[in-house]
């Protein structure tokens, strides 16, 4: 082997430039301790939460979906109009169904409150004559053709309007003073609460109330009547708490 070539071979440069080299070693590696140590955290951090999310998704009994169960709510949950309906409405109407891909024609009938789609026949037939949510969205909309919707009040409006929406939730909540109707809107932290309004003498007529999840307060500050199991059970319905 000639001279100096061993050491060549195993040459890292004088000892001063073996130091820096170990020294800028050291810092990376450092500098990966700490990523991995935030990593740590990060996991640490999700593992606590994995019970909230649990709880969050664990489904929850007495709320149910408005819709088969809602009969015996309060009478200003029925159409007016279709109590008493005008006699050149009470007839048939033809509608044709609002799938882009079905030809379908139903029957509307607005003297005996009916349609001949699946819909109807399936969830709402069973609901008692001019009760809003007895409205399939081809009975909405001859009500809202016939100029008839605008006249009613805000919770029928919107029970009708929802035939056309999916997205939104209607949630039929017993308490103890009566029916609430809990309208969520998802992606929204704000819940629409039809509830009776306070008044000397107890509850008053049914009203809409804004409930703001994240800021835990009532929209204006106008509270229900009975406000906090409803509270309660919206902010359950939020957090995943039990609401039974
Ligand atoms: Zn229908």
């Amino acid at each position: 082997m000639p001279p100096g070539l061993f050491s060549k071979m195993f040459d890292h440069g004088s000892p001063e430039s073996q130091v820096e080299s170990l020294k800028r070693t050291i810092k990376e590696r450092d500098e990966t301790i700490r990523g991995l140590q935030g990593d740590i955290g990060n996991l640490r951090y999700r593992l606590t939460q994995i019970p909230v999310v649990y709880q969050a998704w664990k489904p929850g009994p007495p709320i149910r979906p408005l819709s088969t169960s809602a009969i015996g709510l309060p009478c200003n949950w029925l159409v007016p109009c279709l109590r008493e309906i005008p006699p050149e409405l009470a007839r048939t109407f033809e509608v044709q169904s609002f799938s882009i891909d079905s030809k379908e024609v139903y029957q509307v009938d607005l003297a005996s409150h009916s349609c001949t789609c699946p819909d109807f026949a399936k969830r709402r037939a069973g609901l008692p004559q001019g009760h809003a949510l007895r409205c399939c969205k081809h009975i909405s909309w001859i009500l809202k053709e016939a100029g008839l919707v605008e006249a009613q009040d805000e919770l029928v409006r919107r029970l009708l309007d929802d035939r056309g929406d999916p997205e939104r939730r209607f949630l039929d909540v017993d308490f103890p003073h009566g029916h609430v109707l809990l309208e969520i809107i998802p992606g929204k932290e704000w819940v629409n609460v039809f509830a009776p309004k306070r008044s000397s003498k107890g509850p008053g007529e049914v009203s809409m109330f804004g409930y703001d999840q994240a800021g835990k307060r009532w929209s204006y500050g106008t509270p229900p009547f009975k406000p906090t199991p409803i509270k309660e059970a919206i902010n359950a319905l939020f957090c995943g708490r039990s609401y039974a």
